[in-house]
């Protein structure tokens, strides 16, 4: 009987070892940027009790409803691989304590779950950055947390590319009463509404304003915005946070109709999106929740933050430049000339290693002929090979030969080669 291979799961990717520079590139960004500002990282587990998420998310949204991979273990206990990573952060804050008379600017990274239709920018398995601000409830930190991301844009080469939305969503009054307002709107309008916004209209009718349908655009941009019915204070947190990007060249669009898919938020919400991904365009998405902590059990805590899609920004990056940076293909080739000299030549690639730093250094395993060994060189794309020979080696010497754009094989004595490579390949001595 012939077996078949056993294929991933729909929706989650590998990263394969050409896209893998793109993303360490993208990964060392971001934690200098971040750095930068004072956040510290934060460690999660991926799988959490259940009610973590549907307590926090809201029972109604898109994400509790249907998206999440959600099984019980074998002792029974129902849990679910985190679909993001606000809610596990919220939870670890508790549990030890980092909340009390104190303020946290924290960040994780990592692999987030969520059962959707797989497409371009949308996995079932796809990573996200996360940083969150807890214990300040002004609109400085909503700036700062928004200048940190801008920071990355400015970084990565990606700032006209991006474009920031923002929002307010009031406070849990002002949502309610706003709530009502859109109910009677929709309600008086129902004809137009589509299968999705009447089931939400029960629900959750300021989802609805969210919808990608473009029948329903004219119902939708004619809804009265929330924006318009703030009380003072969140009108004045409102004005505050623009006033502050203003302030820091910060350029923004308000978006009235901008609400996020997770019912924890309040206040500022915001993201940046990109014309360059289709349907897909959000790369940037956060806001305030400032009820969250209490919600889970801790005291009551202000709190911002924001949360990244890596895929999408991996995307945009790889538009911008279409040959991979190959930043960790070798520079030297060891090819050993002899399979008697097969010890001699790892022991040699340690001392280099050892010797050089930030040397990348591949050495030929599994033998094989000269002519075979530099088909590997090259496909190695090291810039060098270094060929151990019998005779040479008897001369205390190696031969280093050039494997991009023509130049002459040398000897070199084996105690001069670190000098010489360094010197090559344009490298510190440390
Ligand atoms: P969308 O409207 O695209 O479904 P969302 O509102 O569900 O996004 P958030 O929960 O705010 O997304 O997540 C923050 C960011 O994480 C998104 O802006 C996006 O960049 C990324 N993201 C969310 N879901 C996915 C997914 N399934 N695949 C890849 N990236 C995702
Ligand atoms: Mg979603």
């Amino acid at each position: 009987m012939k077996t078949t291979g056993v294929k991933a799961i729909r929706g989650m990717r590998d990263i394969l070892p050409q896209e893998s520079a793109a993303w360490q590139h993208l990964e060392a960004v971001v934690a200098e940027v971040i750095d930068a500002y004072g956040y510290r990282e934060i460690r999660l587990p991926l799988l959490e009790k259940t009610e973590l998420f549907s307590r926090s998310i809201g029972e109604v949204t898109d994400i509790v409803e249907k998206e999440m991979y959600t099984f019980a273990d074998r002792n029974g206990d129902n849990l679910t691989l985190r679909p993001e990573g606000t809610a596990g952060c919220v939870r670890a804050c508790i549990e030890h304590g980092l909340l009390y008379n104190q303020v946290q600017r924290l960040w994780y990274r990592g692999a987030m779950f969520r059962y959707e239709r797989p497409q371009k920018g949308r996995y079932r398995q796809f990573h996200q950055v996360g940083l969150e601000a807890y214990g300040m409830d002004g609109p400085d930190i909503d700036a700062e947390v928004i200048l940190v991301s801008r920071r990355l844009w400015q970084r990565l080469g990606l700032a006209g590319q991006v474009e920031l939305q923002l929002n307010s969503l009031g406070d849990s009054e002002e949502r309610a009463a706003y709530r009502e307002r859109l109910v009677d709107y929709f309600n008086a309008h129902a004809g137009q509404l589509d299968e999705d916004s009447h089931r939400r209209l029960e629900s959750n009718p300021l989802r609805i304003l969210d919808s990608k349908n473009p029948e329903m655009e004219p119902l939708l941009s004619a809804a009265p915005a929330l924006l318009e019915h703030l009380g003072q204070a969140s009108r004045a947190h409102f004005d505050g946070l623009c006033a502050r990007l203003d302030a820091a060249g910060v350029e923004y669009v308000i978006n009235p109709r901008l609400v996020r898919g997770l019912d924890y938020y309040g206040r500022t919400v915001f993201e940046w999106v990109t014309d360059r991904l289709g349907a897909q365009g959000t790369v940037c998405a956060g806001g305030r929740y400032d009820a969250l902590v209490e919600q889970l059990g801790g005291r009551p805590t202000a709190a911002v933050g924001f949360a990244m899609g890596l895929e999408r920004l991996v995307e945009l990056l790889a538009a911008d430049e279409a040959d991979s940076r190959g930043t960790s293909s070798a520079q030297v080739y060891v090819v050993v000339g002899n399979a008697a000299l097969e010890v001699e030549a790892l022991v040699l690639s340690e001392r280099l290693r050892d010797e050089i730093a930030g040397l990348r250094l591949s050495l030929h395993c599994g033998g094989g002929s000269l002519k075979s060994q530099f088909k590997r060189a090259d496909r190695s794309g090291a810039e060098i090979a270094l060929v151990l020979g019998d005779a040479e080696w008897a001369r205390g010497e190696a031969a280093i030969k050039p494997l991009r754009g023509g130049g002459e094989q040398t000897n070199v004595a084996i105690d001069q080669l670190a000098a010489r490579l360094r010197s090559l390949l344009d490298l510190r001595s440390d």
